[in-house]
């Protein structure tokens, strides 16, 4: 078989790359190891899809942090605007959520996935299921694709296996052991958007228990930052979406085995530390004989309430009149500044998106095509490049699969 591009991988990056290539005039094959495209598409967003996000062109760049200045010419290629517009044009309409997260009008991630599906059969992609692709050997005038069934040739090649979490859905790292072989180097794989460890056992005891607002506050190797979302308690840590945003920024710190990050939570950001005082003081006063879980629980869940009443009088339940100043300061600080040591991520396998990838030194951001081999190109969560929760990682995917895939296309006519 021969065509013009080849790409590996149909996730939402393969998918994207397909269809830009096509649009592009190139003839092209997309190779997937599954019997389907878009496996883990379809899990996004709890089945519901959180495309991408409100903002500027400009803010995404910032909000991705040390990667950003690497995406932006792929975010320029394929913005978040044209993205909604992509699947408004295809009677796929977006909606806005308060918090900036996009969805599509129906709330399906299958209406999505069978979008891009057609859009690329409309376009001519081959698509080849049931086939992994085992290696790539770089030929004089192009590539030869290896699979496990069969080989293919093509003028230039896009990987878009993905990362390494979620591996029942097709990612498992293979991109990495394909870019390799062309003498790329993998920054080391990492989970990241996954719940937290905790040294701690208290959040355990409350384990499915979420709160809507909490402030996480992480010090570590002379960096800082604070986060502001929903939390939920785990079996053995914490989860939730703040918890998923710092993961991304712990990955590197909880590498060592033995390694451990302090971080405080406050569980009342909309008061700062006098107002919550003052609140705590009116409360009491105003119901002397209540117990204080009952006190804490109009702004506190009752289990996490009840957990606090504990820590500062252990195994006897103490009424509002009875609290001691320096019951109630305890109290408040566990409220405003609860401690948690952090000792680990959960595993790679389980996260959200993969950390780490092929290094972006190598991949020249304007083409997404390899510096170690011409014709060669990167698309999506393979490479070292990864955002907070919210659909920015979806991005990543829609926006390297664009340029990527332009790019490819313009390679194989020789351009
Ligand atoms: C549960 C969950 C929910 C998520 N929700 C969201 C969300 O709402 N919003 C958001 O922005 N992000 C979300 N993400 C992250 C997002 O899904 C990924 O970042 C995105 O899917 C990456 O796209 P990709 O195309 O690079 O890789 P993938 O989606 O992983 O696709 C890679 C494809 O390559 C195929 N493949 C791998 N190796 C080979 C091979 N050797 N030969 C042939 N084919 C191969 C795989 O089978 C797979 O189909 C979520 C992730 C998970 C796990």
């Amino acid at each position: 078989m021969e065509t013009q591009v080849c790409i590996i991988g149909a996730g939402p990056a393969g998918l994207t790359a397909a269809i830009f290539a096509a649009q592009a005039g190139a003839r092209a094959v997309l190779i997937e190891r599954g019997s389907a495209a878009g496996r883990k598409l379809l899990k996004t967003g709890r089945g519901r899809c959180n495309l991408t996000h409100t903002g500027t062109i400009e803010e995404f760049v910032r909000i991705y942090g040390e990667c950003g200045h690497f995406l932006k010419p792929a975010l320029y290629a394929f913005s978040p605007e044209a993205v909604r517009e992509f699947f408004r044009t295809r009677q796929l309409a977006a909606k806005e959520e308060k918090d900036g997260c996009v969805f599509p009008i129906t709330d399906r991630a299958s209406d999505v996935c069978r979008i891009l599906v057609d859009t690329a059969h409309r376009l001519k992609t081959e698509f080849v299921y049931g086939r992994r692709v085992q290696a790539i050997e770089k030929e004089a005038d192009g590539f030869q694709i290896q699979t496990d069934k069969q080989t293919l040739r093509a003028a230039s090649v896009i990987i878009a296996t993905g990362g390494a979490s979620w591996p029942f859905t097709g990612s498992t790292g293979d991109g990495w052991r394909l870019a390799k072989e062309f003498g790329h180097t993998i920054t080391p794989p990492r989970a990241a958007l996954c719940p937290l460890v905790t040294e701690q056992t208290w959040p355990g005891r409350l384990q499915g228990v979420g709160m809507a607002d909490v402030v996480l506050q992480a010090a570590w190797d002379k960096k800082s930052i604070r986060l502001r979302g929903p939390l939920m308690c785990t079996a053995d840590g914490i989860g939730g979406p703040v918890v998923f945003d710092l993961s991304r920024h712990l990955t590197e710190a909880l590498a060592e085995p033995a390694s451990a990050v302090q971080i405080t939570a406050d569980f009342l950001p909309s008061m700062d530390r006098p107002r919550a005082e003052a609140w705590l003081i009116a409360e009491c006063a105003a119901q002397p004989r209540k117990e204080m879980a009952g006190v804490l629980s109009t702004r506190l869940p009752r289990q996490f309430c009840l957990l606090l009443e504990e820590f500062v009088s252990p195994g006897r339940p103490v009424t509002a009149a009875h609290l001691t100043k320096e019951q109630r300061n305890r109290m408040l600080e566990y409220i405003k500044a609860m401690p948690l040591t952090v000792i680990k991520t959960a595993p790679l396998e389980q996260a959200t998106v993969t950390r780490g990838g092929v290094s972006r030194q190598e991949i020249d951001s304007k083409t997404m095509q390899s510096r170690n081999c011409p014709g060669l190109f990167f698309a999506g969560e393979v490479i070292d490049a990864d955002g907070p929760c919210g659909g920015y990682n979806l991005q990543i995917a829609w926006s390297t699969g664009a340029l990527a895939g332009a790019s490819a296309a313009r390679f194989a006519r020789g351009e």
